[in-house]
């Protein structure tokens, strides 16, 4: 399969009830492992990196986005279901542009600074850019809280307004609508609290496809009725870096890697090796979701 649009993802999962994953990675083994995933669920996927993180001046190491854009399409153009290549939530139009021109065929700006108007206008221009290249414009309207779990806290969002969002939809030009309806970025312990009648809302009054962040958090329950009230994207990461992590730590109670072959411990990719037993956690957190939200077996169909 080739590369495929993340708008006809998100129209085919819309017409049939179901949301289709966008599964946020870091590093090469957990790109592939959603990959893995969605080829084994014979599933839709939307893989892709945090444009946040690898974008931001705070990074040790200074990353070059054309990096991430090629890897990714290479690996959803060898992959044998429909994926597209989002990168999601940055902070500056330069790393989502350097993106679309690297192999990204889905960008989302992320700001909490600007008004509403310059936000709007940055996504005009993102749009135009994007659609020229043929590429998918994501955008979030209202402001999802964030958890922090160092300490226990969440900070306050702001729910979408669906006149605001309609206009905002209507004068940019978006390809789907990121909303904030009681879901919590970073949310690992308990559950957020889902405003149904909100996204029933939203979904008459939106004509592009809306799209939950903060999978993590959210019920099993509560996912599938999202979803069966018209959420046609979920966006799930804050689990897949901890499962990997918790792989990590448990291989390294249990081995005593100072006496072991390094070969075997990283890059020999046996029984032992440590790095693929973290990708087949991840795998395994990517099939759940995609079970949960419905998109196992519909590859095939698109
Ligand atoms: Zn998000």
């Amino acid at each position: 399969m080739a590369l495929v649009s993340m708008t006809a993802l998100m129209n085919h999962a819309l017409e049939n009830r179901y949301a289709v994953g966008y599964f946020e990675s870091w590093n090469m083994e957990s790109i592939l492992a959603v990959v893995d995933a969605a080829e084994r669920t014979n599933s839709p996927v939307i893989i892709g990196f945090g444009g946040q993180f690898i974008g931001s001046k705070k990074r040790a190491i200074k990353e070059n986005i054309h990096h991430y854009g090629y890897l990714g399409k290479a690996i959803a153009m060898q992959s044998k279901v429909p994926v597209a290549l989002l990168l999601n939530e940055a902070h500056t139009v330069d790393l989502l542009i350097k993106g679309l021109h690297s192999g990204f065929n889905a960008v989302m700006y992320e700001s909490h600074d600007l008004s509403f108007e310059e936000f709007t206008n940055v996504n005009r221009y993102l749009v135009k850019t994007a659609h020229f290249l043929g590429a998918a414009v994501e955008a979030e309207i209202g402001q999802l809280p964030d958890s922090d779990i160092s300490n226990n806290t969440i900070s306050k969002g702001e729910k979408t307004d669906p006149d605001l969002a309609a206009h905002f939809v209507e004068s940019t030009g978006i390809d789907a609508l990121a909303v904030s309806v009681g879901n919590v970025h970073l949310l690992e312990s308990g559950h957020a609290e889902l405003d149904f009648e909100l996204i029933r809302c939203l979904r008459k009054k939106i004509k592009v496809p809306l799209v939950l962040h903060g999978g993590t958090g959210i019920a099993e329950d509560d996912l599938k009725e999202a979803v069966d009230l018209g959420m046609c994207k979920v966006n799930v990461g804050t689990v897949l870096k901890r499962v990997y992590l918790k792989h990590i730590q448990c291989y390294l109670k249990k081995n005593d890697v100072d006496h072991m072959d390094p070969h075997n411990v990283i890059g020999r990719g046996g029984e032992a090796d440590m790095l693929c037993g973290a990708r087949e956690a991840i795998a395994e957190a990517v099939v759940k979701f995609i079970k949960i939200i419905g998109s196992e077996n519909k590859a095939h169909l698109i």
